[in-house]
């Protein structure tokens, strides 16, 4: 059989190269490929070859069919004068009608990437949660006493007593660890919702990314070095960090973060109000109320979590001054991202 394939190689591109029209490579093309074919006959002769040799012998013959069926249509292309080498009916040199209008990721949703790219490059992999919360989830697991303030009406968009739009990604968190065992580093990120009037610096949905560490003997040192890495990286500079302690209800301790503000590096100006830093997230370490929620044995675990969001970073990067502009889809903002991001 190995003789037939290598004639049939042969001869079939000699037959092919001499084919004058389009009717003639058509009748190549049913003398070889064709039900009655020649290539096809051996194909079906292929069950009399010995077990042994039929495997390799099948894979010729399928690459012969291949390269013959490439070879009829490289012919059917030249002798209908579409030949990529016929220089007179088509000028590679011409230049390419491009399309007039492309579209493009929104910045958040760039900002948002490139954000998640570098937990990824940490070791993180990423987690989802519902944007329509059951208070529970928001709020109760997380250790937000029954009367705090951020559960008021005023804050939260409750759609009923039991069910609200998260008002942060925290929520994830619990829902994540209810399912999985530690260790554990995961962000989370997501539209979130709050009652709030907007302005240049607040919105009514704005983005989050919540990061998730859980492990035996996770300590703030290792909050502070995912920081630092992050700040690093993202922003492209070695500004420093720093920890001011802040209190959440999910974590404890609490502090907020501040890097050194990029403009001034340090020395105060308006873009820092003068104090030469920028808040860049809250974090802290995962309070052991959280835990218990989540249906973890006691001081078994320790973790850090982190959240930030993800309009106020890349407005700190992109110094853009108004959230607003973020959300109103207006081109003329929007395509002065374009290629940037
Ligand atoms: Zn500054």
């Amino acid at each position: 059989m190995k003789e037939t394939i290598d004639r049939l190689r042969s001869e079939g591109s000699e037959r092919i190269k001499a084919a004058a029209t389009a009717a003639d490579v058509e009748a190549v093309r049913v003398a070889l490929l064709g039900r009655k074919g020649e290539v096809t006959l051996l194909l079906r002769a292929l069950k009399d070859v010995a077990a042994d040799d039929r495997p390799a012998m099948g894979s010729e013959l399928n690459r012969l069919k291949v390269d013959l069926g490439d070879l009829l249509s490289v012919r059917d292309l030249e002798l209908s004068g579409g030949s990529r080498g016929d220089a007179e009916s088509f000028d590679l040199t011409l230049p390419g009608t491009s399309p007039s209008a492309v579209g493009t990721n929104h910045p958040l949703v760039s900002v948002l990437e490139s954000i998640c790219d570098i937990f990824y490059g940490m070791g993180f992999s990423r987690g989802d949660g519902p944007e329509v919360e059951l208070d529970y989830y928001n709020f109760t697991a997380l250790n937000f006493p029954d009367d705090h303030p951020a559960r008021d009406i005023q804050d939260t968009f409750y759609i009923d007593k039991k069910v609200c739009l998260r008002t942060q990604t925290s929520p994830v968190q619990v829902r994540y660890m209810e399912r999985i065992e530690p260790p554990i580093a995961c962000v989370f990120p997501g539209r979130v919702y709050r009652n709030e009037t907007a302005d240049a610096s607040h919105s009514a949905e704005f983005f989050q990314i919540e990061g998730l560490v859980v492990d035996e003997n996770i300590s703030m040192a290792d909050l502070k070095n995912t920081v630092d890495t992050f700040v690093k990286n993202f922003f492209g500079a070695d500004e420093p960090t720093r920890f001011r302690p802040h209190y959440f209800p999910f974590t404890e301790p609490s502090v907020e973060v501040d890097m050194q503000c990029m403009v001034c590096r340090g020395k105060g100006c308006g873009v820092c109000g003068q104090t030469g830093w920028l808040e860049i997230m809250g974090a802290g370490m995962v309070h052991p109320n959280v835990f218990k929620a989540a249906g973890y044995p006691e001081d078994k675990y320790t973790g850090f979590a982190f959240g930030m969001g993800i309009d106020r970073i890349a407005m700190l990067k992109y110094g853009v001054g108004d959230i607003r502009l973020l959300y109103e889809n207006d081109l003329r903002f929007l395509n002065q991202f374009r290629g940037v991001l």
